[in-house]
């Protein structure tokens, strides 16, 4: 893997189910893809786009293949392990945002800081933090019922970056707003990806929201259909360095995959800060 890939997948696959009802949604994917990219992942319905992110973002596990973030096997972590990496270097934002619905805009971004052990000075601190960045600042004790389906989104969003991951994956992110705010929502992931280098991978089926990307990977059946990328005219900043919102114990992990080394990845619980 060279320096600048952040994420390389080979000859994945994906089965579910068993048997006679087996199917096999992922029939060997391999892509690289290099920190501070924006990727679209395009495609009819059903050719596998959300089970490949899920795999991406260590929401599901393949049938077979490897999967490398930056050098690290992750079918070699344990589950424990593969919650501590999504929880420190990986953010999601979904088609139905996905928000606590009677929880206040502010409690909802602490969320994921409050699983990591977070003490709440600095957890209402991050979390006001990201609630500006998306533009939501003034509207922290609102619950996701008052704002609108752009502002929940917006929410979303925050609620994902609050942890300052590496890597951003949307699942249809604009896919329950009007053009109007599926525009506003993908101007702010341009910026998350320009402004700070979060490596965005979003899967849309819209091609005007797949402008947006540096790079289209169009999937059809389970495989990639075609690769496409266009020169950017901005440059990238550097890629954020590792040690973004990380704890102590995730170091140990990417600096040492090796099991039941002391102090290594055999040694790695999540722990407080
Ligand atoms: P896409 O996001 O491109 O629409 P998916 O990745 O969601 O496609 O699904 C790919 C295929 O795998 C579809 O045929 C879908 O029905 C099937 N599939 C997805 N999830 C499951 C599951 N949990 N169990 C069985 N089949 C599934
Ligand atoms: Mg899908």
């Amino acid at each position: 893997m060279n320096n600048g890939t952040l994420i390389s997948l080979r000859a994945i696959t994906k089965t579910y189910g068993e048997g006679v009802a087996a199917f096999q949604a992922l029939k060997g994917i391999d892509l690289d893809i290099a920190a501070g990219q924006f990727v679209a992942i395009m495609g009819p319905s059903g050719s596998g786009k959300s089970t490949a992110l899920n795999i991406l973002g260590c929401l599901d596990a393949p049938t077979s293949g490897a999967y490398g973030f930056r050098d690290i096997p992750v079918e070699a972590l344990t589950r424990n392990q593969r919650a501590l990496l999504r929880r420190h270097y990986l953010g999601f934002v979904f088609q139905g945002f996905n928000l606590l619905s009677r929880t206040s805009a502010q409690e909802n971004v602490e969320l994921p800081l409050l699983y990591r052990g977070a003490e709440s000075a600095q957890r209402h601190a991050a979390a006001r933090e990201a609630l500006a960045q998306v533009g939501l600042t003034g509207w922290e004790h609102h619950t996701p019922a008052e704002l609108s389906g752009g502002q929940q989104q917006r929410l979303a969003i925050a609620r994902a970056i609050v942890t300052c991951p590496l890597v951003l994956l949307a699942d249809e992110p604009t896919g329950n707003l009007d053009s109007q705010r599926g525009h506003e929502i993908m101007d702010l992931l341009v910026a998350l990806n320009r402004e700070q280098g979060i490596t965005v991978i979003m899967v849309t089926h819209e091609p005007e929201m797949a402008h947006y990307a540096d790079r289209v990977v169009k999937f059809v059946d389970g495989v990639v259909e075609s690769d496409s990328r266009k020169e950017r005219h901005t440059p990238v900043p550097p890629p954020a360095p590792l040690v973004r919102g990380e704890s102590q114990p995730l170091r140990s992990v990417l600096s040492s995959p090796d099991k039941g080394r002391p102090g290594g990845v055999g040694e790695l619980r999540e722990t407080s800060p």
